[in-house]
């Protein structure tokens, strides 16, 4: 079908012109005069174009006033200038052809307001609402907008697998993939353990919960990369900032250190914040107006800010000095909580804060180990409200220390022995980060809660559609 998108209409519309337009009813009232007034969105933009069908139109009884909310329709006329105040001009409907009628009795978005909870009850639907169309639309600004920071970077987009072997965080929350019969599961007859050699890969594999193992593999040939990609967790935490299933961007830069690190870190995301301010000004008005009163205020203040750099140990130190009183008590040794990092954010530094440096125990083996002995070469970027958006490292780049490490842990280097070979041929100083997609959606549009910025949330005990 040749049709004029809604959004080009709004932004330049060409008085006089006859065009087609399609879309879905938002709302239809009668006027006294003798005709309908229909809000038609396509989804191209968050506004609506006002069509105005007269009675006169041959198929007026019969199907326009039987036009409810949601109902889809194909409109062609002319572009005139508007009577009313609201808008500047609307669309007079020579004819209204319609696709799909849609039962106003039926249909869960009526014109009163639904709460988020029930709308993801029916999130086949939800893209059709204000709020969820914005959300589409940035989110789909914030993926462009990635891959044209890391490309313009020359950073090589890289495809890592889905599923793995190996558990990169070493946290146990993976999600197992197995053909094996769950209720009749092959088992050694002395040990009675699973016997993985009879399932579909003769080892035991699970989803990916990072792609940055193999994503250095390529850093250590190409030089600096990049993966976005989906991610799975199995950790049962049911916060406004988890999910099972996320999407994640894993920077992978050779020849570099922290610093490197952190500053790419902060680069990226100021190209973000700019970048939505830019783009996504009609969508962001109505987050401001509607769903957060600070979010382009904070978007803009960060566009142009510096972030300020701390160590843990400095981090735990305010905090202690702090004098709050904190549902987990702040220690060296333990890792900041969600209230700790929005305590720094929100209330200490009222910014963003990159804190470096952290004990060992609490981070993953494969980070650079420091000359204290205690800590590592790791860095979270942490930002007000949604706290923990980055976790990045530079890596551990000596053989030897990588592999004392893994042995701490108690694990066998041996099952690591294609990243070890990494050190072991040619190895060369490295970092990276991993950005959790959705809380960037998150911080940009002010949603409260993580499930409703992604399309299908994935949670514990949550896997409809
Ligand atoms: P958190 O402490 O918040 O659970 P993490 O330390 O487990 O995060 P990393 O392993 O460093 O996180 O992962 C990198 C990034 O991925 C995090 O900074 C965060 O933005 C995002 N992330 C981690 N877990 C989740 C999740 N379950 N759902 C959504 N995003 C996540
Ligand atoms: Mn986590």
């Amino acid at each position: 079908m040749k049709r004029t998108l809604i959004h080009q209409v709004l932004q330049s519309p060409a008085l006089g012109s006859d065009i087609t337009v399609a879309g879905w009813v938002r709302t239809r009232r009668d006027s006294k005069g003798g005709f309908s007034f229909i809000e038609l969105n396509d989804g191209s933009c968050f506004g609506n174009l006002q069509v105005i069908a007269d009675a006169k139109l041959s198929n007026y009884e019969t199907e326009v006033v039987k036009l409810f909310p949601g109902s889809s329709v194909v409109v062609q006329g002319k572009l005139v200038a508007s009577q009313g105040a609201e808008q500047a001009f609307e669309l007079a409907a020579a004819n209204v052809k319609v696709l799909g009628f849609c039962e106003p009795t039926e249909y869960p978005l009526g014109k009163q307001r639904i709460s988020f909870e029930r709308l993801r009850e029916v999130a086949h639907l939800r893209a059709r609402t204000n709020s969820f169309g914005a959300v589409a639309r940035v989110r789909n600004a914030l993926a462009f907008a990635t891959h044209k920071f890391f490309q313009d970077r020359h950073f090589l987009y890289l495809h890592t697998p889905i599923i793995t072997a190996s558990d990169c965080e070493g946290a146990g929350e993976m999600f197992q993939v197995t053909t094996l019969p769950l209720d009749k599961l092959p088992r050694d007859p002395e040990t009675q353990q699973i016997d993985y050699k009879l399932d579909f890969f003769g080892k035991r594999a699970s989803l990916t919960v990072s792609g940055q193992l193999e994503g250095e593999t390529y850093a250590c040939a190409l030089g600096d990369i990049y993966t976005f990609g989906p991610t799975f967790r199995a950790e049962n935490s049911n916060t406004r900032r988890h999910l099972a299933e996320f999407w994640m961007i894993e920077p992978e830069m050779a020849f570099a250190d922290l610093a490197d690190d952190a500053d790419l870190a902060e680069d990226y995301l100021r190209f973000l914040f700019r970048y939505v301010l830019e783009h996504c000004q009609e969508d962001l008005k109505f987050f401001n107006d509607r769903i957060d009163k600070t979010v382009t205020q904070t978007l803009t203040s960060l566009a142009d800010s510096q972030f300020r750099r701390i160590t843990y140990t400095e981090a735990v130190d305010i905090l202690k000095a702090s004098g709050k009183t904190f549902e987990f008590p702040v220690e060296w040794g333990s890792d900041l909580q969600s209230e700790h990092e929005r305590y720094l954010t929100e209330e200490h530094f009222k910014g963003p804060v990159t804190v470096t440096g952290y004990p060992k125990q609490i981070k993953a083996f494969y980070m650079r180990q420091n000359d204290d002995g205690n800590t590592v070469a790791a860095m979270d970027v942490l930002l007000p409200n949604v706290g923990e958006i980055i976790g990045g490292s530079q890596r551990e780049e000596r053989l030897d220390r990588l592999e004392a490490r893994i042995r701490e842990i108690g694990f066998d280097p041996k099952d690591y022995w294609w990243y070890c070979d990494l050190r072991r041929f040619g190895s060369v100083p490295h970092a990276g980060f991993g950005l959790g997609f959705e809380r960037m959606v998150q911080f940009c549009t002010g949603m409260h809660n993580i499930r409703d910025v992604i399309p299908y949330p994935r949670a514990p005990g949550s896997v409809e559609f």
